[in-house]
Parts: C-alpha cells; structure tokens; sequence
C-alpha cells in the first residue's frame, strides 16, 4: 500500500459519492506522445500540403466551437471561455504564418511544421515558469494534438470508450479533456500537475467530480485496473489498498450514500441546534450560475464569491459590464438574499503574474495579492467595484476585501478607493445601495491580532480557515511537501478563529467563517463551540452541514471547543472531534470512522 498526496479539488462531491471519497478501478491516460518525425514532401506537393494544414486547422475550430457551445450550455459562459480562449490560440495569425512558412520554405509535411511550430511556443511560455503559463501551455498541447490528429487521421477515443466505471489518472489533462469527462463513468480524477487555480481544477470542481491535482510523478508503477481509493477530502490517493483501508472508505462510502437521498429534504429546514440556536449557513460560490447550486441546496445568501475565476477563465479583461452581469444575476436569483462580493484575490496559488507584477515573486504568498494589488491596480479596482456598486440595487449585496493586513490597507480601500468610485457614480446618476455593507476577510494573523481596531470601520467580517492556516503555521496552502504541516484543525488556528470570534462579539460586529473548514462536517461542532453562529460553504456541503447542526446541543459544542483548544496538536484534536461526533451522532457518523 502507497499513499500519495497533492492538492484537493474537493467540493462537496457528486450525489453517489458525497464525501468525496471513491473505490475504483484506474483508467490510465496515456500521455499522447504522437511521435511526428521530420518528414520532407516533394516540392510540388508544397501547395497542396498548406491546403491540407488550413483544413485541419478549420476542422478543429469547428470542433472547438461544439466543445465551446456544449460547455456553454451545460456549464455557463465563463466555462465556455477557455475554448474560446483556445480558437484564439489556434488562429493565431502568427503560429499560422510560421507553420505555412516551414510548410513553404524547408518542404515539412504539415504534421512536422504543426509539431515544430508548437513546441517552440511552448518553449517560450516554459521559461516563464509560473502557474498561468502551465496551462497556457496545456492549451497549446490541446490544440496541437487536435490538429495533428486531423492531419494523421488518428483520434484517441480511448476516454470516450468508457463503459464502466473509472477512477482517471493523468499525468496532466487538457481543457477539452476534462470538460468532456463522462460523468457516467469517471468517478475521480486524479493528475501529477496542475494547481487549484488551473482549468482541470476549476472544471472538475464544476462538475462535481472529486479531484486531486498536483500530486507529483506516481504513474509509473500503475497500470489499467488497479484497485485505488480516492480521498479528495483530504487529496490522497492510496495505491494497492489493504483490505482494512479499503474496509474503512467503504464504511465511508456506505454511510453517505445512505444518507444523501434525504439531504434533498433540508432544503428549506432551517439550521437550528437541538436547544435552538440558529446558525446561518451561506454558499461559497466561484461562478455566478453556481448560484442556482446554492439555491437548490438551501443556502440562506452567498458568504463567499470569489471573483477572481470571472478573470482566470478569459483571455482578455472581463469588462464592467461583463462584471456587471455577472453580479446582477446572481443578487437577482439570491433574491433579497445576502451575496458576499470578494474583491479579486489574485497572487499566489490564484495565478498571479496574469495580473499582478510582470517579475515572478521569490514569495507571492506573502506578495502582492488581494486587497494590495487592488490598491496598486486602480483601474482594475475600480472596473470592479463600480460594477458591484451598479448591482447593488438588483439585491443585497455586500463587498468584501480579501488579505487585509492593515488597518491603513481597509481604510484607504474603503474610504479612498470605495468613496471616490462611488462619488463618480453620484456625478453621473448612476444608481447604487448607499448603505451597501463592506467587510473582510480574517486570514492574516495580523488582522486578527488588531481586530478590535477593525471592528471600527469593517461592516463585518469573515474568516478566510485557508489562508489563516497556511499563514498561522508558515506552511503554503499548495505544496504537497508541507502538507503535513497545513491542518485547520491545529490548536494554532483554532486559538486564531476563537481569538476573533470573542472580539467579533465584543464589538458586536458579524462574524461568519467560509474557508474550507466550514464545511466539514467533523469539526462543525468545534466552530460552533467556539462561538461561531454563520458558516459559509460549498453549495454541495450544505444539506449534510444543515442536518448536523439539527442534531447537535451548543452546549456539547462548546466543550468539544474548549477541549480543542487545549490539545497540543492537530491529530489529537480531529481524533478527539471524530469519537465526540460518534459519541453524539451515532446513526450520522458511526458508519464513518
Ligand atoms: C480562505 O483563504 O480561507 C478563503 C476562503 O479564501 P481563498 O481560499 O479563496 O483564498
Ligand atoms: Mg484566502
């Protein structure tokens, strides 16, 4: 038995796999090394050669387009984005011009000009070396094996023949592959690249399909068939199982399938402990069709929408107006409801250099991101709060600053940049919610240490677990090597969320959670202990978060929290909270652990 570990795309999970926890057989994905050998034509061939490279080139924006018109439909526009992306890649005039000249000029057949050309832009992006070029460079693989494949006549099918059940493993997956995954028959997918910002993440999270990105080389020793279970809660795959394990996952499996059939019922069930507390329970959300998802599965308002995807999954700037309809739409579907706008939070795993320093930074975690780009990129900023301030009248809108560390940082967002945004708009008539609510997220130690000070000129604020973890412990959120240290069960962290919980409710300021943490369901009873009355999550968590919280005492919370706090590590407190959970909710968590 081997245990490898990356990065997990886990969302909640799909219907028959609610914990995000899958048993299955592997399907590898060969990468496709079509092996294009320098071949020379004749030179009266040379014209008819460039015909045959134009037709390829047309038959695969054909296929782009379907891709891109059946993503739309079934994913949204931002999905549909990156194949757009993708045409624009391919009919780039000059990777057409220097294809037709090495066509023209050293008599290549189209395959070995379309190979050569390729690999000479990829060459270029790879010296640049960051996140947004790797799948800048996966864009450019996509399309070149599409068109080689029209050249050859060959066409892997290998993904499209499925007829039964698979856990996929790729070395890496390109966009069209992961868009065109069959639901049906890939239950997990789990690469050796990419990021959680990067478009197999973003797309196998859309789909709700578990996925572990990230996990370095493991291929090697595997091979089609092979008994592995996906853990893409905690972004482990375990390698040839042991009876045991496997024993342990199915118990797992078992138990959430059992209980997700009812979960559809919470919908409109109120969030309210067994001796009557009720506790909000939001959507985190990263596109605005997600807000259907949060809709349908009883969320109360969105506490978290990241923005930043609206950037990442198009090549050009999205424009106000485009930022604009996106806000609308989802305060128009919320309804009256509340929805969280996080102002963009590039830097760091969110793809910086796209919109942040053209120099790569030696630390970007600890970089110019969040509220401080913002603070730099004026005309960024201010495309993105007047669209927000614009929606403000469709619905309850509120803005948030991600990775505020300052009290000077807030006050010159709020009241520099937020104020002169919205006098321009006064000038010229354009309506907007006056009392609109701007808060922050509580992810740097800092900002919780000076909380009180925050109280004074935040609306409210909102505890970013992710962030706060990988800063409290000094451990990247993304490196599969500190993974290890990176728990958001750690005494460290919870002592941070407790910390500004207790100074949230002195100053009377609301308070609500809505990183990762907030949607396990074994450690729910810890926040709730420590005070915390509004969780936010992934719209796919929330029935099970619901259904907990029905079943639970505050009081029993909070002495689960006040043990927490005093264990020394991160292991003792999870093994504690999962016996406590047990202890109080046999027929939800026996099955389990
Ligand atoms: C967090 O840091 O916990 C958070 C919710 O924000 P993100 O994951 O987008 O950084
Ligand atoms: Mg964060």
């Amino acid at each position: 038995m081997k245990t490898v570990s990356g990065i997990p795309v886990f969302n909640g999970g799909a219907v028959d796999n609610a914990f995000g926890i899958v048993i299955g057989r592997v399907f590898v994905q060969e990468s496709e090394r079509l092996g294009i050998e320098e071949r020379i034509i004749p030179t009266d061939e040379i014209e008819n050669e460039i015909i045959r490279y134009k037709t390829a080139v047309n038959d695969t924006r054909i296929e782009i387009e379907s891709n891109r018109d059946t993503t739309l439909e079934s994913l949204g526009r931002n999905f549909a984005d990156i194949f757009e992306a993708q045409i624009h890649i391919l009919q780039d005039p000059r990777l057409l011009r220097e294809t037709e000249n090495l066509i023209r000029t050293k008599s290549l057949a189209a395959e070995s000009a379309v190979a050569i050309t390729h690999n000479a832009q990829i060459e270029i992006f790879r010296k640049l070396n960051n996140t947004y070029i790797a799948e800048k460079i996966n864009d450019i693989r996509d399309i070149e094996k599409r068109v080689l494949r029209y050249l050859l006549g060959t066409r892997s099918e290998s993904l499209r023949k499925l007829t039964e059940p698979v856990i996929l493993l790729a070395s890496n997956l390109t966009p069209s592959e992961t868009a065109n995954l069959d639901r049906n028959f890939v239950k997990a997918v789990v690469t050796e690249s990419g990021g959680l910002g990067g478009h197999t993440a973003i797309l196998a999270a859309a789909l709700e399909i578990p996925c572990i990105v990230g996990c370095g080389n493991f291929l090697e020793n595997i091979k089609n068939g092979d008994i592995v279970i996906v853990d893409a809660i905690s972004g482990l795959l375990i390698l040839s199982p042991d009876d045991s394990t496997i024993k342990k996952y199915q118990k797992i499996i078992d138990s959430s399938s059992a209980r997700i059939e009812n979960l559809d019922e919470l919908r409109d069930a109120e969030a309210i402990t067994l001796d009557g507390t009720k506790i909000e329970i939001l959507a985190n959300i990263e596109f605005p069709q997600e807000a259907d998802n949060a809709i349908q599965r009883g969320a109360s308002g969105i506490g978290l929408f990241r923005t930043e995807f609206l950037y990442l999954t198009q090549e050009s700037e999205p424009t106000e107006d485009e930022h604009f309809g996106s806000y609308k739409r989802v305060a128009e579907v919320m309804d009256g409801k509340p929805v969280v706008i996080r102002t963009f939070d590039f830097g760091d795993d969110k793809e910086s250099n796209k919109h942040g320093e053209s120099t790569p930074e030696r630390n970007p975690a600890l970089g110019l991101r969040g509220i401080r780009l913002a603070l730099k990129r004026w005309q960024l900023f201010r495309t993105q709060i007047r669209a927000i301030l614009r929606a403000s009248i469709y619905g309850n809108i509120q803005i948030m600053f991600p990775l505020v560390s300052t009290v000077k940082e807030f006050r010159q967002a709020r009241y520099t940049a937020v104020k002169e945004f919205m006098d321009e708009l006064e000038h010229d008539g354009i309506p907007y919610n006056k009392e609109i609510k701007i808060g922050m997220m509580v992810e740097v130690p800092a900002a919780v240490v000076m909380l009180d000070h925050f109280a004074e000129i935040a609306d409210f604020f909102s505890i970013g677990t992710n962030d706060l973890t990988q800063y409290v412990l000094a451990s990247d959120r993304g490196n599969r090597h500190v993974s290890h240290l990176f728990s958001s069960s750690d005494p460290a962290v919870l002592r941070m969320i407790h910390s500004a919980v207790k100074i949230a409710d002195q100053t009377e300021t609301p308070i609500s959670l809505c990183g990762q943490l907030g949607g396990d369901p074994m450690r729910l009873a810890i926040l709730l202990g420590l005070g915390l009355r509004s969780i936010s999550c992934t719209p796919s968590s929330i029935p099970r978060i619901k259904k907990i919280c029905r079943r639970i005492m505050i009081a029993d919370c909070k002495r689960i929290a006040e043990k927490s706090l005093q264990f020394s590590n991160a292991s003792d407190v999870q093994d504690y909270a999962i016996r406590e959970m047990i202890n109080i909710i046999p027929d939800l968590m026996n099955k389990i652990f």
